[in-house]
This record gives C-alpha cells, sequence and structure tokens, in this order.
C-alpha cells in the first residue's frame, strides 16, 4: 500500500516509534530512522521487513539537527510523505520539585519537535497534494495524571498542534492525527514499573500489574504493532478525510 512513499519516524530506535516503523515497512514504504542507543539492530529489524532504511542521530530538542534530518530525508528519498513525531521522554515529579531542565527537555522533545520537523516538512507534501502527519501524544494528551506536569503539558499540546495542522491543511491531500496511547511495556514504561518496584519492595509483576490497575481498565499493556497499526490506518486511502483527531488506544482509560 505504501510503496513508493517514505516515512520518517523520529525516536524510532525503541519502543513505539520501531513498532510503527515496521509496521510502514511492510506496506513498502522507505524509511527514515532517528533515534539513540543501539541504532544497528533497529535498522538490520526493519530492513529485514524489505524496506529501504537510513538514519539520522538528530537530537530532537534542537531545531538546526531537526532540520538537517529532514533535508538529509529529502535528499535521499526525494521527499518524506509520511512524518511521524514520536520521539519523547518523561519524568516523574510533584512541580515544586520538578527540575526546570527537565521540564524545558520535555517540552523540547515531546511537543517542540514536532512543530520543527512538521513546518519543515509540509512545503514538499503540500506541493505533492499527499502527506501524513502522525503524532504520537499520549493518552496524558487528553486527561492528566499528578507528578507529569511537563508530559502532561507538552502531550495536551501536542493534541493542539495536530489539531492546526488538520485545519490549515484540510483541503489538500494533508491530513494530520494525533494516537493517544495508554500504557505500552517500552523502557520509557519500564522505568516507571522499576520505581514503583523499588519503591513499594515489589516483583516487576507486582508493579506492573499495579500500574496497570491504577488507570487502563483492560489490564493490558497496548503493544508497539497494534499502534503501528493505527499508523498504517491513517496512512491508507480509508483515512483521507480522518482530520485533527487525537484517537485513544487506551485500555479504556480515557473513557472512565
Ligand atoms: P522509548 O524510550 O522506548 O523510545 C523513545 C525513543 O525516542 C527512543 O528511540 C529514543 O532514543 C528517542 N529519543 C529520546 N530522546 C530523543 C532525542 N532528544 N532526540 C532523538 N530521539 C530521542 O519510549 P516509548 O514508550 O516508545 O515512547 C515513544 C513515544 O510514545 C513518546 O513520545 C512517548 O511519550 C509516547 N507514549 C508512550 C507511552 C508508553 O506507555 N510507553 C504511552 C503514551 C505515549
Amino acid at each position: 500500500m505504501l510503496k513508493g512513499k517514505t516515512a520518517l519516524v523520529t525516536g524510532s530506535t525503541s519502543g513505539i516509534g520501531l513498532g510503527i516503523a515496521k509496521a510502514l515497512a511492510r506496506q513498502g514504504a522507505n524509511l527514515v530512522l532517528n533515534g539513540f542507543g543501539d541504532v544497528e539492530g533497529p535498522q538490520a529489524e526493519v530492513r529485514a521487513l524489505g524496506a529501504q532504511v537510513a538514519y539520522h542521530g538528530a537530537d530532537m530538542s534542537k531545531p538546526a539537527e531537526i532540520e538537517a534530518m529532514m533535508k538529509f530525508a529529502a535528499d535521499k528519498f526525494g521527499r518524506v510523505d509520511i512524518l511521524v513525531n514520536n520521539a519523547g521522554i518523561q519524568h516523574v515529579a510533584n512541580i515544586e520539585d520538578f527540575p526546570t531542565d527537565k521540564w524545558d527537555a520535555i517540552i523540547a522533545i515531546n511537543l517542540s519537535s514536532a512543530f520543527h520537523a512538521t513546518r519543515v516538512a509540509l512545503p514538499a507534501m503540500k506541493a505533492a497534494n499527499w502527506g501524513r502527519i502522525i503524532n504520537v501524544a499520549s493518552v496524558h494528551g487528553l486527561v492528566a495524571s499528578t507528578q507529569k506536569s511537563a508530559y502532561v503539558a507538552a502531550k495536551h499540546g501536542l493534541v493542539g498542534l495536530t489539531k492546526v495542522t488538520a485545519l490549515e491543511n484540510a483541503t489538500t491531500g494533508v491530513t494530520c492525527n494525533a494516537i493517544c496511547p495508554g500504557w505500552v511495556l517500552t523502557p520509557l514504561v519500564q522505568k516507571q514499573v522499576d520505581a514503583k518496584a523499588a519503591a513499594n519492595g515489589w516483583t516487576n509483576d507486582q508493579a506492573k500489574a499495579a500500574l496497570l490497575g491504577e488507570k487502563e481498565p483492560s489490564l493490558q499493556f497496548t503493544t508497539p504493532d497494534e499502534l503501528g497499526e493505527l499508523a498504517v490506518f491513517f496512512c491508507s486511502p480509508a483515512g483521507n478525510n480522518v482530520r485533527g483527531v487525537a484517537w485513544n488506544m487506551d485500555g479504556g482509560w480515557a473513557a472512565q
């Protein structure tokens, strides 16, 4: 379905971003990966699905590096047709204890990076009259939890940016939508599981059960593969007129 299209997924060396990259690769898209840590393993995984793969190590907190990454992708594959703004970090603390540098980093990586990548991607998408911008927000783009001020502010902001991007392009073939996962067992969440286990003297399984039990009625983690299939839907012809939605895949979290 996506043969000949190029997708750039930020923060795709791990977790949800890698899951979305693999789902798009299975549909025939070329992939530009981004993110830190092991960068060879994820590239090999996506290449094994038959995709042409490139990697750029832009730090998503730095607008100049984001611009360089977008130019790299366009030089390599001609154009970015599908932009998935996924890179994100978390820090958990009450507001009065929240380190100001963590606040700045979360706003930069989880929110401003999507603005910078989108503003550079849009002209070529509009010229082609086809494009898909998918912002990986969170159920925390819809509802709040304590101790996540920067994250909740950034994700609510990202849902707002999604709506504006969708509206400004509503008469074109460029759509923009947000995906709002509940708990997904990635390294970002494993850190929160570990902290809960340490604080309460629990096993890993007890901490996971407690995390799910607090918020997620299904008591199940959503998987990166499931989120990848939602991204594929947004890219499909059936998604042509889906514009500005914040689609939660959260086991019923936001329904409460
Ligand atoms: P993860 O830690 O597994 O992956 C994060 C990715 O972002 C990694 O590839 C990492 O290298 C990259 N990254 C981090 N900082 C970066 C930077 N400055 N520049 C470039 N890349 C950077 O986390 P994840 O759970 O897969 O999270 C992916 C997205 O999904 C995030 O935006 C997160 O907020 C969102 N999300 C996650 C969950 C969850 O339960 N895991 C729920 C809702 C939303």
